[in-house]
């Protein structure tokens, strides 16, 4: 059997062509005919809800880091109506029969169990929290709806904490922790099952969630600051911590995080993938690095595509060295383990 693949997250609910994640398109990178061909049974859907300002220019300091300024910050009721909106779209969705919206483990083993793929299933994710309440009545709301899946922050302050500025040649110490709200948040998440996911926080944040312990330490789509010093990426420190809490990293594929040279080059090949998945097996055991892709938020390798290519990744893996047992790992089976733990039901 083809090995069927999960992948950590994606902004496909909030990309131009997401009138057609059902139909299909050749827009982007994800849509429900590419993930079936691709052997994509299932992901990590974003809410994800831009600022109104959000600089693209990189400035190089005199320490020779290239910076991109902050986005701006996103005001609560302009993010509660962004997100509703990218929300509603895949509950219309699962209301068509298009997709099976994960609510517990069992919706995550149907769709992987079954010898051939069948309905998507998707796990519906904030990717940043401005759309919560700082005294958290709307997180019982989007509980209720389906949210299984939140990052407090995305790369900007927030009520909760603070995201990473996008930084090359530096690390992912940019700035303060968590808040007392920040932390109320992550308590709370633990509490109802909703895997509190830890990509675009920055440094401080991470320690402040892991001394938290609500559950295995996710973070769903970065690289290893080993081979590409971002802010995006992840420390060596950080990728123990990882492991000790038996959590995972899923490794991105945007070119520009794992490039040593942070290029923005479609054409760097599916081997910088293959790189960090490597770096961080090696560090801290297969059992803890799995795919985070960014589809459609991001530069991926032109010759992976979309989603209709992560078999190329998969035949990567096996022609650097990963048996079937850790293929399987990093395709889905190390994420059933983390969202099962997180998860009530
Ligand atoms: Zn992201």
């Amino acid at each position: 059997m083809e090995i069927p693949i999960f992948d950590g997250h994606n902004d496909a609910l909030t990309a131009e062509h997401h009138g057609q994640l059902a139909s299909g398109s050749d827009q982007g990178h994800v849509d429900f005919p590419r993930m079936r061909a691709g052997g994509m049974r299932g992901g990590i859907f974003a809410v994800f809800s831009e600022s109104a300002r959000n600089p693209v220019r990189l400035r190089r300091g005199e320490d020779g880091v290239l910076r991109r300024p902050f986005a701006s910050p996103l005001p609560h009721a302009r993010a509660v109506d962004a997100a509703a909106t990218a929300a509603g779209r895949l509950f219309a969705l699962e209301r068509a029969g298009e997709v099976t919206i994960a609510r517990g483990i069992a919706d995550f083993d149907d769709a992987f169990a079954a010898p051939e793929m069948g309905t998507p299933v998707a796990v519906l994710h904030l990717e940043g929290a401005e759309a919560i309440d700082p005294e958290l009545a709307a997180l019982e709301l989007w509980y209720a709806a389906g949210l299984r899946s939140l990052g407090p922050v995305w790369s900007r302050p927030n009520a909760f904490g603070s995201g990473v500025p996008f930084w090359f040649g530096a690390g992912p110490d940019t700035g303060p922790g968590l808040t007392p709200a920040g932390r109320r948040l992550v308590s709370r998440c633990a509490e109802l099952g909703v895997l509190v996911d830890l990509a675009h926080l920055n440094e401080a944040g991470f320690w402040d969630v892991a001394a938290l312990e609500p559950g295995p330490l996710v973070c769903s789509h970065a690289g290893a600051c080993e081979l590409a010093l971002t802010s995006r990426n992840l420390t060596d420190a950080q990728l123990d911590a990882i492991r000790d809490s038996g959590g995972l990293v899923g490794i991105v594929f945007a070119v520009y995080f794992l490039d040593p040279r942070f290029r923005v080059d479609p054409e760097l090949g599916i081997s910088l993938i293959v790189d960090h998945i490597r770096y961080v097996a090696d560090r801290i055991g297969v059992e803890h690095v799995a795919l985070g892709s960014d589809f459609d938020g991001t530069t991926v390798p032109a010759a992976l595509g979309s989603a209709a290519g992560l078999g190329l990744l998969i035949a990567a893996l096996a022609q650097a060295g990963f048996d079937r047992g850790e293929r399987e790992a990093i395709a889905w089976r190390n994420w059933r383990r983390v969202l099962d733990a997180w998860w009530r039901d």
